[in-house]
């Protein structure tokens, strides 16, 4: 309790206040059809059929955050959420196959159809504002205090990052805790009502991407934000937004805070840039707004290399691929981005006098140990990496049966399909239908070992 009392009052002294004080709540605006435009048939009918069994079992409920801001801009929004003044265990008992998740923000899966198709609709509870000078605060922070976390409902650190999330509350408390002023808004399918308590309306048309209350405090309660600004930033670019100048200034000074965010969320904060169709835009603002490094390590490598053309190939692929429907692996632009590691850690070992297997594979591990941390999925990512690298060799081979041997393996066609190193195997397999027998022409151009070289054919083949 005193020490508390003392970080909020050395807080205070120095201007560094944890909360910033109350934010305002906003003014609710329900705005009819006639005024947003939304197209009805762009929302999804699964997150429709949510909304309306919570809204037939008594409860509120809207599609909210990012798809109501891209169904308002005109976009197919990628997944959507809904949030509701139901609990999780409430929403749970309403559908058939619904699941309740996390710890940090408990909220819950409502999964509809199954592999390939199935989709899931988030579930939130309506969040309460709560002071965060008067939550329980932890000494360590989100790694370091599992233990101490466990039970509490609202949770801080020191710097006044928010641990715990899970006290319920009204939906204009629900509306000032989110992000930025266009992820803010509610849609009701229903009535095709858009509710809106923080101009998010007004930011869309002017096209400004824009933080509720102060961007500082906000960083500060959750550094991840830093990530999101540059996402949206890159995303909505094309459509002529800029970043506000308030929400902007304290980014670059707010960057330490991630230090302490566990590694497999910044990781996956890290995929959401580079993997959701704007991998190259993201490049682009995190350089525009001074956060091309300290980010997380693995991004800033991937900032570094992005001009080099084979890395830049693989990221307008990615781009590419997304913008056309097609799933993207990280295995591949990993492998992409790293390969120059592990081609040069290979090469020295080979120099060494290792023979060429084993020197790959010691390589390969170096490397991935080297630059991939504790990510979630490790263990799946190192074997898809592992697969693509220890695959190279083989491209070096165009004589014989190796070449119709590598396009049998099940992984080559899984790559056809599934990643975006497709193009060097589209290539093969046009030329030579897999299960043929005669040999490749010695001029086979482009089976050659990923080289910068084959990496502009990527382009060329796949324009
Ligand atoms: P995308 O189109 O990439 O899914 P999104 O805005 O929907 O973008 P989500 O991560 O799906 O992003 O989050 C859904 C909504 O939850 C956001 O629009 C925002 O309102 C809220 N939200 C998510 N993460 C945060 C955060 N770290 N801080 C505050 N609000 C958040
Ligand atoms: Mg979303």
């Amino acid at each position: 309790m005193i020490k508390k009392f003392i970080t909020n009052l050395l807080a205070k002294a120095t201007g560094n206040s944890p909360t910033g004080g109350k934010p305002s709540l906003g003014k609710r605006v329900d705005v009819p059809v006639q005024t947003h435009g939304i197209d009805p048939t762009l929302v999804d009918d699964r997150a429709a059929n949510v909304v309306r069994t919570l809204q037939d079992a008594g409860f509120v409920a809207y599609i909210v955050g990012g798809a109501v801001r891209d169904l308002l801009l005109g976009l197919r929004p990628k997944d959507f959420d809904v949030a509701t003044d139901a609990t999780p265990e409430q929403v749970k008992s309403l559908f058939r196959r619904a699941f309740i998740i996390g710890r940090r923000f408990r909220i819950v899966h409502v999964v509809y159809g199954r592999g390939r198709e199935q989709e899931v609709i988030e579930v939130s509870t309506f969040r309460a504002y709560l002071d965060n000078a008067a939550a329980e605060q932890v000494a360590g922070n989100e790694k370091t205090s599992k233990s101490e976390l466990a039970g509490m409902k609202h949770a801080v650190d020191s710097t006044g990052r928010v641990l715990r999330d899970n006290v319920w509350g009204p939906q204009e408390e629900d509306a000032v805790r989110r992000d930025f002023t266009i992820n803010a808004m509610y849609y009701d399918p229903q009535t095709q009502v858009l509710v809106d308590y923080h101009g998010g309306i007004k930011d869309a048309k002017n096209k400004t991407l824009k933080m509720i209350g102060d961007a500082g405090v906000r960083y500060r309660e959750d550094p991840v934000r830093i990530i999101r600004a540059v996402r949206f930033a890159a995303k909505l670019a094309p459509l002529g937004f800029k970043v506000d100048s308030k929400t902007a200034a304290p980014l670059r000074k707010c960057l330490p805070l991630l230090a302490d965010v566990p590694q497999s969320r910044l990781f996956d904060e890290m995929l959401k840039l580079l993997q959701t169709g704007h991998a190259l835009a993201s490049i682009a603002q995190l350089r525009k707004l001074g956060l091309e490094r300290g980010i997380y390590p693995l991004l800033d490598l991937v900032v570094e290399r992005a001009d080099h053309p084979f890395v830049t190939t693989a990221l307008q692929d990615t781009d590419r691929r997304v913008g056309e429907g097609k799933p993207v692996a990280p295995s591949f632009l990993l492998a992409c981005v790293l390969w120059a590691d592990v081609r040069d850690g290979w090469a020295a070992r080979q120099a060494d006098g290792q023979h060429a297997h084993p020197a790959l594979q010691d390589a390969i591990d170096d490397v991935f140990n080297a630059r991939i941390g504790d990510v979630s999925g490790r263990g799946k990512l190192a074997a898809d990496v592992r697969e693509i690298w220890m695959m190279q060799p083989r491209f070096d081979k165009r004589v014989g049966s190796a070449p119709f041997g590598l396009c049998n393996k099940s992984v080559f066609a899984h790559r056809l399909t599934l990643c975006a190193c497709a193009p060097i195997s589209v290539r093969w397999t046009k030329r030579w239908p897999i299960g043929g027998k005669s040999s490749l022409p010695a001029t086979t151009p482009c089976v050659k070992t990923w080289s910068t070289r084959c990496a502009r054919k990527i382009s060329s083949v796949h324009a």
